[in-house]
């Protein structure tokens, strides 16, 4: 790394930074590099391959990964509806239909 490198002319305004990207660089599966839409573990910080990975637990820690939240390098991705939003919709749907199922009831009796 050249003396012209940010971490070096910075000094010790990013201290924390600097401290912090050398663990991650430690984390299980960093060294060995990976994909481009890696994620990695809550708890270990270890890559997890994004595209073939099928299992519900870090390959390093096994430590569960929940299936809607993903972290990347620099954020953290909800990538899928949660459980709670699915009920609440389908609840929705149901009065929605349960209404329509009535008026369509009133109208045949109505018409008949
Ligand atoms: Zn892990």
């Amino acid at each position: 790394m050249s003396e012209h490198h940010w971490s070096k002319t910075r000094g010790e305004r990013n201290r924390d930074a600097i401290d912090y990207y050398r663990e991650r660089s430690k984390a299980p599966g960093v060294a060995e590099g990976g994909d481009a839409r890696n994620f990695y573990c809550m708890e270990c910080d270890g890559v997890i391959p994004w595209d073939d990975f099928e299992g519900h637990a870090c390959p390093h820690c096994g430590a569960a990964i929940d299936g809607n939240t993903r972290r990347y390098f620099n954020w953290v991705e909800i990538d899928r509806t949660p459980a709670s939003d699915r009920t609440a919709l389908f609840l929705a749907l149901g009065i929605a239909l349960a209404i329509l199922g009535g008026v369509v009831g009133i109208a045949v009796l109505v018409l008949n």
